[in-house]
């Protein structure tokens, strides 16, 4: 089974690329497991219990405490090996293909960004490394014009940028042009993983 992990800023096209990789996959007979790193990981499970809106969604999280901050890099730990366990089941039921919307990579980053700290690499051996390593680079501002922009704002992009540029330098991520369109993204990741 090829893993292929796409990560990047919140708006970047992320879910956008997985979707029209799958839908390709799919369409040419293979068995593809679609995953969301950050729904995957047991942080959000236990986030989303208890920091919910007024409205009923789940709120953005910019701040955090050091504990908080400790506690997050525990449940990495965990959903690492979780995600073990998880590949070794899907290459039983025969998948083809796992493609990941977001990596540990992003959330090595997010964990990086609450820390106010220059970013610096943990639980390296553990990641399990996809075959291919996708980061889809995306000018900030280039985001901050497009449908439904994060609501973080242009000054959060900017310092995750700069966060997910030393971690692509630190993994080799293969860093992709992401000022373009959507096809000619896709041709491109396409091009390169295939
Ligand atoms: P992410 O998963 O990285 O948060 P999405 O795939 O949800 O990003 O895309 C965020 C928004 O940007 C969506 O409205 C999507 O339609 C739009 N979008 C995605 N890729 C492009 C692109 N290459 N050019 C312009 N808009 C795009």
């Amino acid at each position: 089974m090829k893993i292929i992990s796409i990560s990047g800023l919140d708006g970047s096209g992320k879910s956008t690329q997985i979707q029209l990789y799958k839908k390709y996959l799919e369409d040419t007979g293979k068995k593809v497991f679609y995953f969301h790193a950050v729904n995957f990981s047991i942080a959000t499970i236990l986030n989303k219990k208890k920091k919910r809106n007024s409205d009923g969604k789940t709120a953005d999280v910019t701040r955090a405490s050091w504990t908080t901050i400790q506690l997050r890099k525990i449940a990495l730990f965990i959903d690492m090996i979780h995600f073990r366990l998880l590949t070794h089941k899907l290459h039983n039921d025969t998948y083809d293909y796992l493609l990941t919307d977001r990596y540990f990579y992003d959330m090595i980053v997010n964990i990086a960004y609450l820390s106010k700290k220059p970013y610096t690499p943990f639980f390296t051996s553990l990641i399990l490394t996809p075959d291919f390593k996708f980061f889809l680079d995306v000018d900030p501002h280039i985001i901050m014009q497009r449908k439904n922009p994060p609501k973080q704002g242009l000054d959060y992009l900017m310092k995750k940028n700069t966060l997910f540029h030393a971690c692509a330098h630190t993994y080799a991520l293969t860093i992709i042009d992401g000022n373009r369109s959507q096809e000619e993204i896709f041709t491109h990741i396409h091009a390169l993983s295939s």
